[in-house]
């Protein structure tokens, strides 16, 4: 299989596209059929790039229909309701965008989900709206499925949509980027499919921020587990705020709002029963603290939420 791809040549940051990047040991090395993944530390945007760049091959079979079994092993693919509403982590991955769509009139607007998976919860709040809702993904076993588990909706594949003209008034693009060796060059796809005054709503995780979750794994990384993590590579880049904010600025687009917040994860919850160990009872702990301070400071946290149009300017 081949692992690296063309691109990969001169390896510029995935963020804002400088070449000032420097292999780091404060993440961890992945290890993944038999290649071994790098992290690349910027200068400029202090974000976190993943070398070898994965390659479409390896993307294809990374995100098959079994990606999302595998990661939503309870919910499931054919269960009509997507992921439960109820539960913490849906609401620290969501709240934000169905608040968005609450606030705003969709009546005759067309909705873009790129990377749609089966997540009821957008589907019924864009149509609740008066909006029509399209969903994308990847592959094209999965798009498949969906369109046979929600034949009410429609769904295309990533490429269908690249070779069509569609043009939509909201284009959202939600925990997309980090799985991407190019954010940039995907950021520029949905710019072509997004009308002249309409909204591209970005949302992810911001896995470089300052913070004593992430300086505690920092420290574990160069200090305690050198060896390389036997893990998929699923997240090739770790963002900061600034590098978020570089990317949007390079793919042409204005920030109109961005939210930075403290989300639970990677824990599903916060619990000292006895069945927690040391490691995780300290880490939770982090996670008290580190909520606590994003509570105080606007711009700590590790998630992101932004809205944006396409620049006046450079057009
Ligand atoms: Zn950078």
């Amino acid at each position: 299989m081949e692992f690296i791809s063309e691109e990969n040549k001169q390896e510029p940051c995935f963020f804002c596209n400088t070449n000032t990047l420097i292999p780091t040991r404060r993440r961890r090395k992945l290890s993944f059929h038999d290649c071994t993944f790098t992290f690349f530390r910027c200068l400029s945007c202090k974000g976190y790039s993943l070398f070898p760049a994965l390659s479409d091959e390896l993307i294809q079979e990374m995100y098959s229909s079994n990606y999302l079994e595998n990661m939503y092993p309870k919910e499931g693919l054919d269960n009509k309701r997507g992921l439960d509403s109820k539960n913490e982590s849906f609401n620290d991955q969501y709240a934000h965008l169905l608040q968005f769509l609450s606030d705003i009139n969709l009546r005759g607007k067309t909705f873009l989900d790129f990377g749609s998976g089966a997540i009821s919860e957008i589907y019924e709040a864009v149509t609740n709206q008066g909006g029509s809702y399209t969903g994308v993904e990847y592959d094209a076993s999965l798009v498949l499925r969906l369109k046979g588990n929600f034949p009410n909706r429609t769904y295309y594949t990533v490429n269908e949509l690249v070779k069509s003209d569609m043009t939509f008034d909201f284009i959202f693009c939600g925990d997309v980027a980090e799985h991407l060796s190019f954010p940039i060059k995907t950021l520029n796809v949905l710019r072509e499919h997004l009308r002249a005054d309409g909204k591209l709503i970005i949302q992810g995780p911001l896995e470089a921020s300052s913070s004593l979750c992430h300086l505690s794994v920092e420290l574990k990384s160069l200090f305690l587990k050198a060896s390389p993590y036997e893990f998929p590579p699923y997240h090739v880049s770790l963002a900061k705020k600034e590098s978020i904010r570089q990317m949007i600025s390079i793919s042409k687009f204005s920030e109109e709002y961005l939210k930075i917040y403290e989300v639970t994860w990677p824990f599903r919850s916060i619990s000292f029963s006895i069945k927690t160990n040391l490691m995780q009872k300290m880490g939770m702990l982090l996670k008290l603290f580190d909520k606590a301070l994003a509570f105080i400071l606007p711009s700590y946290g590790n998630r992101f939420f932004i809205v944006v149009s396409k620049s006046k300017f450079n057009n």
